[in-house]
């Protein structure tokens, strides 16, 4: 039997075929989990129901994360649907493009506010939307991606830095709150892989090569690996493991230089 066998997850951050959230749908779908897929907006909803097609009878729901009404629906249809849930993925993350270009000295207040809104903030208000469909499978697990630019500069990264630094805080605060429901929550901090959202930070292709040239496995990771992490994370195997920062990284993360 496989490890998520007659579970079911929410996965928030499928964008197209090239998201990391992606990777991991197909990964727990193998693994034999059931899925609610969530869309931002209209605008991504068909490339997100053509990408369902291939798993067993997804939901497909909208969600944007800014908006506490849309999370209440979210798990209002996925739990009438499921009857419960035992994962939550959450890919989603989002700074003004200007943020990510202008020296980060000049980060605006807006700019700011929508960064950690949209890719830390979101953590909680998921949380709290599975929780009372989590409590109902008597626990469960919480996956978020965040980038080693939480720790340390990368160039334009600039605000997203910031946002990854709060979203690990708060890792570790759901992580002491949920425990004693048995709901674990975790992260992996995922090496440079080209998808939508990193084609917004300029000179993506410089981390690239960086990375290729010294990490210890000198190469950059695909997001095939980030997922089969995430069916470890998400799964039975991790059951004592949560508050955690998994590097999926080829080791870039040991490096002094
Ligand atoms: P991606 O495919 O562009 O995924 C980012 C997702 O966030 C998209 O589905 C995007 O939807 C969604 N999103 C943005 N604003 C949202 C909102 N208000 N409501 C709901 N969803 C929203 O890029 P990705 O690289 O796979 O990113 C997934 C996660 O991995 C992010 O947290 C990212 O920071 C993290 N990560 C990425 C890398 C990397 O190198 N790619 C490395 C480490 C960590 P829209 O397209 O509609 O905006």
């Amino acid at each position: 039997m496989s490890d998520l066998a007659g579970k079911t997850g929410v996965i928030v951050g499928v964008a197209n075929k090239r998201s990391i959230a992606w990777a991991i749908a197909q990964a727990v779908s193998a693994a034999g989990a059931r899925l609610a897929l969530t869309y931002q907006d209209e605008r991504l909803r068909e490339n997100v129901e053509e990408l369902a097609a291939c798993l067993h009878d997804p939901l497909i729901l909208p969600c944007d994360v800014t908006s506490d009404e849309q999370i209440g629906l979210l798990f209002d249809r996925v739990g009438e649907g499921f009857g419960g849930v035992d994962f939550l993925v959450h890919g989603a993350a989002f700074a003004p493009r200007a943020e990510l270009t202008a020296p980060f000295v000049q980060t605006s207040r807006e700019g700011f506010r929508i960064a950690l809104d949209v890719s830390a903030y979101s953590l909680i208000a998921l949380a709290r939307g599975a929780l009372p469909w989590m409590e109902r499978n008597g626990g469960g697990s919480i996956l978020t991606l965040t980038y080693l630019g939480s720790q340390r500069v990368f160039p334009n990264y600039n605000v997203m830095g910031v946002a990854k630094a709060a979203l690990e805080a708060s890792v570790r605060y759901l992580a002491w709150d949920l425990g004693p429901r048995n709901i674990r929550v975790n992260a992996i901090s995922a090496g440079p892989i080209k998808t939508l959202a990193a084609s917004g930070i300029s000179g993506f292709s410089d981390i690239l090569h960086v990375y290729r040239d010294r990490a210890p496995l000198r190469r950059n990771i695909e997001a095939a690996e980030v997922a089969d992490a995430a069916v470890f994370l998400l799964g039975p195997a991790a059951r004592g493991v949560t508050g955690e920062i998994l590097s999926v990284d080829a080791g870039f993360h040991a490096m002094g230089l």
